[in-house]
């Protein structure tokens, strides 16, 4: 919680006594705790967690541009395809990672994606790759739906929609992508939320920081999911990231993020699970670059993934 933001009137929501009173203490590891206690607690002392750099630990876009689909081509793919320079860019035309995975004899049809924004369709090239991409607005269940689906199907078309057609709110994305875990136990699982970039838009701080305690919420719920049911314990990892960064408080430059605003290639990551040594907050000095996930990722499962474009090289989770 950044407090030259929280004072301000344009985006406290007017009320920062209440904003206060959630996510602040003097003590920035506090704070930090206080916001994203799931992170600062269980992954913290069981995973590792990349991009303070305050100890020069640094990972940033590789892509020029820092904004959604570029960010999100250069996870997938492993390769910051300069091309890819608009949000509304047609069906990506590089193999993702989820689309080579998918075509693994291990990992056909156990692979699903279920993102806030409807562009995931696009990013992830749902028609060519053949996989399950619910996005925004889609409908789960098919021609016959589970009681759950037919309910979370429901709410979804009757419920408020602060970002139009295009990005549903988190909350039915994240049930969603719950219940598939739950009933089709996919081996690979993507989610993605969306409501922090898009209250940050609106200038709602309030509603940016209730939006991102909620994820780390759903994160925990998630891993402690995966770490009671028998098919997925202890041979299951997790690997959170974000598509760019964003601007500070400084010329209000916090609500958004591109190539004009400093700062907002500036990323995060952090991953925990089996295989990926216990770091926690790592803090030796390193560059990293968003390109590098794919392969990361890939890693993680045993799998090299090799395609028809280049792809980044690892990071060596396991480095000491
Ligand atoms: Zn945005």
């Amino acid at each position: 919680m950044d407090s030259a933001i929280a004072n301000n009137k344009k985006y406290n929501q007017g009320d920062s006594e209440v904003i206060y009173k959630k996510y602040w203490a003097a003590d920035p590891i506090e704070r930090r705790k206080k916001l994203l206690p799931f992170f600062w607690s269980t992954i913290e002392s069981n995973g590792q967690l990349y991009g303070n750099r305050n100890y020069g630990n640094k990972i940033d876009n590789a892509n020029p541009y820092w904004f959604s689909y570029p960010g999100y081509n250069e996870i997938f793919t492993g390769y910051p395809d300069t091309a890819i320079n608009s949000n509304s860019y047609p069906p990506n035309p590089h193999t993702t990672l989820l689309e080579f995975l998918n075509n693994q004899p291990n990992y056909k049809n156990k692979v699903a994606a279920f993102g806030a924004w409807d562009a995931f369709d696009r990013i992830l090239n749902e028609e060519r790759g053949k996989f399950p991409v619910y996005s925004a607005f889609d409908l789960t269940g098919g021609p016959k739906p589970s009681a759950t689906e037919n309910t979370i199907n429901a709410m979804l078309k009757d419920s408020y929609k602060p970002f139009g057609e295009a990005e549903c709110l988190d909350v039915f994305t994240h049930y969603n992508a719950m219940h598939y875990l739950q009933t089709k136990k996919p081996k690979v699982l993507y989610i993605s939320y969306g409501e922090t970039d898009e209250w940050a838009h609106s200038g709602q701080y309030r509603d940016y920081l209730d939006a991102a305690k909620m994820v780390d919420k759903w994160i925990q719920d998630i891993w402690n999911y995966v770490q009671t049911d028998p098919f997925y314990k202890n041979k299951t990892a997790i690997f959170i990231t974000t598509d760019h960064g964003r601007g500070d408080a400084k010329k209000d430059e916090w609500t958004s993020h591109n190539n004009k605003i400093k700062d907002c290639n500036q990323l995060w990551m952090a991953a925990m699970g089996p295989g990926i040594q216990l770091k926690g907050e790592v803090k030796t000095g390193l560059q990293l670059y968003q390109k590098q996930f794919a392969q990361t990722m890939a890693t993680i499962l045993g799998l090299t993934f090799t395609c028809e474009h280049p792809v980044a090289e690892k990071i060596n989770l396991n480095r000491d």
